[in-house]
């Protein structure tokens, strides 16, 4: 036995996804049709979407911010983990890409929780500041450019209550992030994010292996 986190193989991977994942028909029908997309890689798998959706669950997340919503697969776990009256605020710059999702986030009877603000998430974080909504969010999941993932770190740290909870996908990068001769503008990025989360005694952190590495921040 080790103590570290075991491999996970196609097998044992299979057998988490057949004993865990509870995804309902409407969600796998959006992977799928996600799945013929060029950027099919983009989107979360179904096992940290519904990691995620537990989390919104016990943190009782009634506002959160998306940054990097793609074809909507997270935003409907998100969603559908929160409350009737609940706020699911959604940046991205893709009009195609989310409108992909929109049908699926309406059949699923969720789609009053969710806005979708289609604008560079700079944008509409710093205007979120500018009108006092410091402070107000429960949660933010943070998946769009990596080379902005600190600067959405500092507005969205602002904007999320003491207790709440801040996610960053991609954090492991594909193992990127460890390998020395990688210094694409990506991966330094990364680099210095996990470093700055590190380092930051403002929030509590885990990078969890799950995906490719999601690390929670809890601010203090
Ligand atoms: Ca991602």
């Amino acid at each position: 036995m080790t103590n570290r986190t075991i491999s996970i193989d196609d097998h044992l991977h299979r057998y988490l996804l057949e004993h865990s994942v509870r995804e309902t028909a409407l969600m796998r029908e959006l992977r799928e049709v996600t799945a013929q997309h060029t950027l099919a890689r983009m989107q979360i798998g179904p096992e940290q979407g519904q990691f995620m959706a537990l989390l919104v669950e016990l943190i009782a997340a009634r506002r959160i911010i998306e940054i990097g919503t793609f074809t909507g697969y997270s935003a409907l776990c998100l969603a559908q983990a929160m409350p009737g009256d609940g706020r699911l605020l959604c940046c991205d710059v893709s009009e195609e890409y989310t409108a992909v999702g929109v049908p699926f986030w309406e059949r699923a009877g969720v789609r009053e929780r969710i806005e979708l603000k289609i604008a560079p998430a700079l944008e509409t974080l710093d205007a979120l500041l500018a009108d006092g909504h410091t402070e107000t969010f429960d949660m933010a999941f943070i998946d769009a450019d990596k080379t902005n993932y600190l600067n959405y770190y500092t507005r969205c740290l602002a904007l999320v209550r003491r207790g709440g909870l801040l996610l960053f996908d991609n954090t492991l990068w594909n193992g990127a992030v460890a390998d020395p001769t990688d210094e694409t503008p990506d991966t330094q990025a990364l680099r210095a994010l996990n470093r700055a989360l590190r380092d930051d005694e403002r929030i509590s952190i885990s990078l969890v292996p799950i995906g490719d590495g999601l690390t929670l921040a809890r601010k203090r």
